[in-house]
């Protein structure tokens, strides 16, 4: 049995019944002992009056039985009521339903015995009677002649109502507590239900609680210690729900974190299988489908399982340099570390990939532009040096030769010095340490003010420099020096490779958001296999030529930052022995 108002209805109800039942049997004993009682005592009354009246002890027992019988028959002629005299011996000797002569000895009957046996005052029993066939109350008081016992008077009646009266108490009885027993269980279930609504409510907002409900309350009102509980509950709902809340949002923005981060994230269960993984690590793997699966399955490198194995083993944390080779060649730096419980046994693994590719690769560049640095100042320190120690040696008491080895000595330490005007500059573009202007400025006059520096370079070559397009204002937003910067190495560039007599160009073009400027040459060219490196640091197709025009190999890579750091770009086009076009293109604003 389930309900709890069911079980408090159900023991009042018994509880009650017992209760009365216990109530009705002592009741109805004790009323039909009272009542028989009372009966003994008036037919002991009955019997007393009846010897006065009748005068019987002055009559004797055994010579004078029919007088007896007569005195006595007329008495009980209309009432149910039973006389009987019994001699010393027990024989009947009147009786007022049937013939003395024919009933047996009554000697041994109890309330006989009483009087003659014990001598008592009065003797009484109840039986059956054989005659008439129903339960019979006996009183018997002694005849006394001269003071001593000489038979007995004995008056019965029936208890054939009694019987009657006593079993209609009973089923009285029985009546009312059928009844009462309606109208207990009546308000039992009242009284139990009204105990256990707050009950009910409390484990229903449990129950709520636990099926993560966590804004269910307790609303109904009740009293005492269940009032005191219903507060309680609500509180404890009120803490969990805070609680909740605080847990949800701190492992949202767990999540969040996680999924943004740059380095890769992967948790490994207890069961090798992936349980999380984030958006980078999707992209470092080139898989989306990866939770669930076991980490092998997914980490398709050798090296990375190894790692996250000897995790395993080891229950300490790993970290190496990894190469992987698919979706792309990538290093990665992998630390795997374990995720140990309070026993010191691995719940978890979480495996870390950050792609240090790119950090790799800038050292490698870094490092080889530190060779390129040093062999390029090798070259005209060298010369300075073996110049110096010839002259030194005795030349420069040769004027003439003195003379030439000054000005190669100048040529070199000129190149020295623009040499490392390139590389500081460059340093400085690449560090942004470079303020810069931005103005409204106009294309025409910052090409007229560039060709006007490397018109004598060109007149020396006879080459001529032409600019075009620029006949209309373009007016861009950007940085004069820089601009101008580009246009003088292009330029410089361009007549560097352009053998005498040659032609340069300057053409300016500008769409609606941008303009684009080229400078063309007929020289020499670029052989198509260099074309993608020549913007590299220190790179050049021809050393021995681009030494001889006084070139550093860095022009071009700081016209490339100088475009890139304006928000522009650049691309090139040449065949050789016919000429280059280097394009620029900038935005207006
Ligand atoms: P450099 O100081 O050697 O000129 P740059 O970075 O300016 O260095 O140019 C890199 C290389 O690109 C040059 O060495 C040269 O071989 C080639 N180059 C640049 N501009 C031209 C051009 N206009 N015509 C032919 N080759 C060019």
């Amino acid at each position: 049995m389930k309900k709890l108002w069911l079980k408090i209805g159900l023991s009042f109800v018994i509880l009650f019944f017992v209760t009365m039942g216990v109530v009705g049997v002592l009741s109805g004993e004790l009323m039909k002992s009272t009542y028989l009682t009372m009966k003994e005592n008036q037919l002991e009354d009955d019997a007393k009056i009846l010897l006065r009246t009748t005068d019987i002890e002055h009559l004797d027992l055994d010579t004078q039985a029919d007088q007896i019988q007569a005195r006595l028959a007329p008495l009980t002629e209309d009432i149910d009521i039973r006389i009987t005299v019994i001699d010393q011996d027990g024989k009947v000797v009147a009786d007022t339903k049937e013939d003395p002569a024919t009933m047996e000895n009554h000697l041994n009957r109890p309330e006989v015995q009483d009087v003659l046996v014990k001598g008592e005052s009065v003797g009484s029993a109840i039986r059956k009677s054989e005659s008439v066939g129903y339960s019979m109350l006996y009183v018997a008081v002694p005849i006394k002649q001269d003071g001593q016992t000489d038979g007995v008077l004995r008056v019965s009646i029936s208890l054939e109502s009694v019987e009657k009266a006593v079993q209609q108490l009973w089923w009285s009885l029985f009546a009312i507590f059928g009844v009462a027993l309606l109208i207990i269980a009546a308000i039992s279930i009242i009284i139990a239900r009204r105990i256990t609504r707050p009950v009910k409510e409390i484990i229903d907002v449990s129950t709520d609680l636990a099926n993560y409900k966590y804004d269910s309350r307790i609303h109904g009102k009740s009293s005492g210690e269940l009032a005191d509980l219903s507060i309680s509950v609500n509180k404890l709902a009120e803490s969990l729900e805070t609680q909740m809340h605080e847990i949800r949002e701190n492992s949202q923005r767990l999540s969040v974190i996680v999924q943004n981060l740059v380095s890769g994230v992967m948790l490994i269960n207890n069961e090798k299988e992936v349980v999380m993984t984030n958006k980078t690590m999707y992209q470092l793997l080139g898989e989306t489908d990866i939770t669930g699966k076991p980490f092998y399955e997914s980490l398709k490198s050798f090296a990375l399982n190894q790692l996250v194995e000897k995790t395993l083993e080891s229950k300490r944390m790993q970290q190496e340099e990894v190469t992987l080779y698919f979706p792309r060649e990538m290093i990665l730096d992998a630390s795997v570390s374990p995720i140990l419980n309070e026993e010191g046994e691995i719940s978890g693994i979480i495996l870390l990939l950050h792609d240090i590719t790119q950090i790799r690769h800038l050292e490698q560049v870094r490092s080889e532009f530190v060779a390129n640095v040093s062999h390029e100042l090798k070259t005209p320190v060298t010369a300075l040096k073996g110049f110096a120690e010839t002259l030194l040696d005795g030349a420069m008491y040769d004027e003439a030769l003195l003379k030439q080895f000054l000005h190669i000595i100048k040529d070199e330490s000129d190149r020295l010095h623009r040499l490392i005007l390139d590389i500081l500059a460059l340093s400085r573009i690449e560090q942004k340490s470079l303020p810069t202007m931005k103005e409204e400025i106009e294309v025409g006059q910052v090409i007229e003010q560039s060709v006007k520096t490397v018109r004598a370079l060109a007149a020396e070559k006879g080459i001529q420099v032409e600019v075009m397009g620029a006949d209309h204002p373009v007016v861009i937003e950007t940085d004069r020096d820089r601009l101008q910067q580009i246009l003088i190495n292009l330029l410089s560039n361009a007549i560097a490779y352009t053998p005498k007599q040659g032609r340069v160009q300057v053409i300016a073009e500008e769409t609606d958001d941008q303009v684009c400027l080229t400078v063309q040459d007929n020289g020499i060219g670029i052989p198509a296999k260099d074309l993608d490196r020549i913007f590299e640091r220190f790179y050049r197709v021809d050393k021995a030529r681009s030494r001889h025009s006084g070139g550093t190999g860095l022009g071009l890579s700081i016209v490339k930052h100088l475009v890139e750091s304006a928000g522009g770009s650049i691309s090139v086009e040449s065949v050789e022995e016919q000429g280059s076009s280097f394009h620029v293109y900038l935005p207006k604003k």
